[in-house]
């Protein structure tokens, strides 16, 4: 009898079971899901992925990577996902992050979590001390890293997906060409431009790993966008690099506050460049940059455009 009984609860425990699955879940297409914290890896997942992958992204355009608050859909798909990819160097707050904390939440397989910049040489903000103290997140504004970001990025996905092995190779030897030829064009543009016009000046210290890599100085307001933001001390600091450097023109991104910029720019007289430039995130699908390919080109040509200008 006690048999019998287990028996009946064993078979309508697999019956809750299979019609749960069948509700719960629409069809499976067969594509392998993969989570991606911010804008640009999205993009650079989708380029590589092309049809096998479905890719969720995490922080929108419009806020901050840095201080993210995953939302009930996030947590679903980051509990599902077969794959997940970060910035690493911080930008997602690091050990003690958002991104760290929802995949110990969510109980994911650690070798299916993968770190972009795995390889990557960090480079460090200075801060008030004038140490070395944190990370700076934004290595990929330097199209050298994004080459080995996309590396890594084919390789997680050969290493979760074998079977299509040559369709992410395939696709990944196409979007490398291109990467390759804008880091080309960045170290022609670059150094064809006079020694005392190689300086950019932004709001944050966003581009410090790309200027280091192919020659220009740096001049910022703030270093990271998680401190203070435009003090009179940042303000009066910046402008007496200005009256050192005299660049042609201030660069401002697309997602800052712009007044402290804009008052460095009445006080020292130097313009701001009329097109924004993108540091930390693409735009929505049909804006002028909606994929990282675009970023890297139209920053190089308004850095081009305004530096001879
Ligand atoms: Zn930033």
């Amino acid at each position: 009898m006690k048999k019998l009984l287990l028996t009946t609860v064993l078979a309508f425990t697999l019956l809750l079971t299979a019609c749960g699955s069948n509700t719960a879940k629409p069809e499976d297409d067969g594509k392998i899901k993969v989570v991606s914290s911010f804008t640009i890896i999205t993009d650079m997942a989708q380029q590589i992925g092309g049809d096998l992958v479905d890719v969720y992204n995490l922080v929108p355009t419009g806020t901050d990577p840095h201080e993210y608050e995953p939302k009930p859909d996030d947590i679903k798909a980051a509990t599902d996902a077969d794959v997940l990819f970060f910035n690493g160097m911080n930008l997602e707050g690091g050990e003690t992050g958002w991104f760290a904390k929802m995949i110990d939440s969510v109980n994911q397989n650690k070798d299916h979590v993968f770190d972009l910049n795995e390889g990557v040489t960090p480079k460090y903000l200075v801060g008030d001390t004038g140490r070395d103290e944190e990370v700076n997140p934004h290595s990929f504004l330097d199209p050298k890293v994004g080459i080995k970001m996309a590396e890594n990025l084919k390789d997680a996905l050969i290493k979760i997906d074998g079977d299509n092995k040559e369709v992410y190779k395939k696709n990944a030897e196409a979007y490398l060409t291109r990467l390759n030829e804008i880091d080309a064009k960045y170290t022609d543009v670059i150094s064809a431009l006079p020694e005392e016009r190689r300086i950019l000046v932004t709001s944050e210290r966003a581009f410090q790993y790309m200027t280091e890599s192919y020659g220009l100085r740096e001049a910022y307001v703030w270093e990271i966008d998680t401190e203070e933001l435009g003090t009179t001390e940042q303000i009066k600091t910046l402008i007496d690099t200005l009256k050192k450097e005299n660049p042609p023109v201030l660069f401002m991104e697309s997602n800052v506050d712009p007044k402290p910029l804009e008052t460095v720019s009445n006080e020292s007289g130097i313009k701001i460049f009329e097109e924004h430039i993108y540091s930390d995130e693409i735009g929505k699908k049909g804006d002028q940059v909606d994929t990282y390919v675009k970023l890297l080109e139209h920053n190089i040509r308004i850095i081009e455009t305004g530096l001879k200008s």
